[in-house]
């Protein structure tokens, strides 16, 4: 652990580089903690380059907490829809109208109530209360914790609790104390684009001189890899109906209790959103997706036959699990009637709160309308 001057320098160096080489992105343009907050929440899982636009128009309808606490959940997710990982913005709104419920409509200064909100954990409570509030909280991802391995030579998978935690205290004791706003990014930042992953630029690196890993010859190393969870292939049958008009059926938001029928993986993999009507298929796609319409159709639906064409297979990832969606089309005089479905437009769905997966579903159904080649059925 570095003391003294040794110290004195490291921060020097590392705030000098950071003040002259920083990216200049927008919520760094501000100290307004609702839009730090924001970013910090957007850019979970996510590049900077895709969160950017994403970004600037939640604020074009949401500048505040206020308005987004009074906001229909609906909208605030269809803004956020192909961003992924829904519950992100979920967790926002009903963070912001416990804000404005206990905390006068103001983001809270204190970590313990920041910590109280959903959806915000250590790393991110530190991240706004310092860079908002110049309050001496450090950071520590995944970015952070990978500097902190190289610099200290730390070896072993920096996930574990015990590991994770000292790297935690390394980087408490690293932290520059006169400026932790500017001293957090500048970690983040050198995370983010000197030391990536793959091939560190050491050589550009504003404390390379500090770096173990690097005198060691070992940063390509670190940190060590950890066990990967074996991915979970999933199959799905996803159905759109559409009438004369170009109307197609969303089903509503699955409830987190409430499971489609037949189809366990569906509410997760639809992202709890506006969706196709959709089932988990194992072996004879075709039969067990028409069992499925018999139990979600009306009986009147299903006097005449149904002709079902099969449109492109499509792949999607969500977390561990590997999907594969066989979709089809089912031509319609009338929309069947289901009790809380939408008849929205097929070509106007972005309108709607829907996940990645029933938007690639959807551009296969128009794809097909465009006269594109459908597939062949399983
Ligand atoms: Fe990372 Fe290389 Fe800098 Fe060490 S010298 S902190 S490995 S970029």
């Amino acid at each position: 652990m570095l003391k003294g001057g040794g110290l004195a320098n490291f921060r020097k160096q590392l705030l000098e580089w950071y003040r002259q080489y920083r990216r200049d992105l927008p919520w760094r343009r501000t100290k307004d903690p609702y839009r730090i907050w924001l970013s910090e929440i957007m850019l979970q899982q996510t590049r900077v380059a895709a969160v950017i636009p994403y970004y600037e128009k939640f604020l074009e309808r949401f500048p505040d907490i206020q308005s987004l606490a009074r906001a229909p959940e609906e909208e605030v997710l269809r803004l956020w829809s192909g961003l992924g990982y829904y519950s992100r913005a979920r967790n926002l709104q009903k963070a912001a109208q416990q804000m404005v419920a206990k905390h006068g409509g103001n983001f809270p200064k204190t970590a313990e109530a920041t910590l109280a909100l959903p959806g915000i954990g250590a790393y991110t409570a530190a991240a706004i209360l310092s860079i908002a509030f110049e309050e001496k909280h450090a950071v520590l991802d995944g970015n952070v914790a990978r500097v902190m391995a190289r610099l200290g030579a730390v070896r072993g998978d920096i996930r574990e609790a015990g590991r994770w935690h000292s790297l935690q205290k390394m980087a408490d004791g690293l932290i520059a104390t006169d400026s932790p706003g500017n001293w957090n990014q500048a970690m983040m930042e050198l995370g983010a684009t000197l030391c990536t992953p793959k091939s560190p630029q050491c050589l550009l690196c504003p404390v390379s001189g500090f770096c173990e890993a690097r005198k060691l010859g070992i940063a390509e190393e670190l940190p060590e890899k950890r066990k990967k969870r074996a991915t979970v292939d999933v199959t799905l049958a996803a159905i759109v109906f559409l009438d004369a008009r170009g109307h197609t059926l969303l089903l509503p938001p699955p409830r987190p209790s409430k499971k489609i029928a037949n189809a366990d993986d569906v509410p997760t993999l639809v992202s709890r959103m506006w969706h196709f009507p959709a089932v988990a298929v194992a072996k004879d796609t075709l039969t067990e997706l028409r069992k499925f319409l018999a139990t979600l159709l009306p009986a009147t639906s299903l006097r005449t036959p149904l002709r079902i064409e099969p449109l492109r297979k499509i792949r999607h990832a969500v977390t561990y699990r590997a999907v594969t969606i066989y979709s089809f089309r089912i031509q319609v005089k009338k929309l069947p009637k289901i009790a809380g479905a939408k008849t929205p437009l097929l070509e106007q769905l972005s309108t709607l709160p829907i996940s990645n997966l029933t938007r690639k579903v959807a551009q296969a159904a128009l794809a097909a309308s465009a006269g594109m080649p459908a597939a062949r059925a399983k």
